[in-house]
């Protein structure tokens, strides 16, 4: 029989008790597409399908402590960050990017919750600005987070090219927030910059309801492509089409967001 191989992520992220996002969303999508997610929580969050009342940051020690375990054991083939928790968790993760400067890694800047409710502080926005982007190989901000984390940039373009001058090697701003004028509201309109300084425009059918964990379904698919050797732009495209499947089949298990039915998906790699 063939040995089973599952290309590891190593997943920084908050638990969502809801499951709809953070690192069950992580997990539910590194191992439907054939990879292994090992995870480090960052956060532990209060929400639930409607809103995010309060987070906690993990302890320090203990985020560094398992993640320095986690990479000299396992084959981490792709690093995947979400929620960060705190500047000080900011701090140690920059710093292990910095000792595995080989690992790419895919940083969703999670700043809100899906349903409203913020999951990061304005320091802790520059912080990520300052310390992770410049090690990003793709970072996939909604046009709101996108606005947060540029400084300068007046328009969706000039941020996107402020966050690749900080050294961030590729960028996929998702369009999922509303429609700008101009833009076909039947469809949501991302846009990927590379680092061979393309631009290429990516346009998905509007689905009908507001989901909880789309963000984190699309960079963790991102992700594990990335792990087992696809090209950027392989990643995300496939990234893109698998989301928006678990969106299509996406269900309503509480009062508010519906969540993306990851697990739905068949076509194991
Ligand atoms: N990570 C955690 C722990 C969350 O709770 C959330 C949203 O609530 C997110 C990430 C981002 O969610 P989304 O994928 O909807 O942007």
């Amino acid at each position: 029989m063939k040995p089973v191989t599952r290309p590891a992520v190593l997943v920084f992220g908050g638990h969502d008790p809801s499951g709809g996002a953070g690192i069950q969303a992580d997990i539910e999508t590194i191992g439907v597409l054939g990879g292994h997610a090992a995870t480090v929580i960052t956060a532990l969050t209060i929400q639930d399908s409607r809103s995010v009342s309060g987070f906690l940051p993990a302890p320090l020690d203990i985020v560094i402590q398992q993640a320095r375990m986690v990479l000299d054991d396992l084959s981490i083939a792709a690093i995947k960050i979400g929620m960060v928790g705190s500047i000080e968790i900011c701090e140690a993760i920059h710093t292990l990017l910095t000792e595995h400067p080989e690992i790419p890694v895919v940083l969703d800047p999670v700043i809100y919750g899906g349903g409203g409710g913020t999951l990061s502080s304005g320091e802790l926005v520059q912080a990520i600005r300052t310390l992770l982007i410049p090690r990003t190989t793709i970072a996939t901000p909604n046009r709101r987070e996108l606005q947060q984390l540029a400084q300068e940039g007046d328009s969706i373009q000039a941020c996107g090219a402020e966050l690749i001058s900080l050294g961030c090697d590729n960028l996929l701003i998702t369009g999922t927030d509303d429609p700008l004028p101009g833009e076909s509201p039947d469809q949501v309109h991302h846009l990927l910059l590379t680092a061979d300084g393309e631009s290429t425009s990516l346009q998905q059918q509007r689905l009908d309801h507001h989901y909880h964990g789309s963000g984190c379904t699309l960079s963790s698919s991102i992700a594990v492509n990335l792990a087992v050797g696809k090209s950027v732009r392989q990643a995300v495209t496939e990234g893109l089409d698998f989301t928006w499947e678990a969106l299509s089949n996406g269900f309503q298990p509480g009062r508010g967001q519906y969540f993306p039915g990851r697990l739905s998906h068949q076509k194991l790699q």
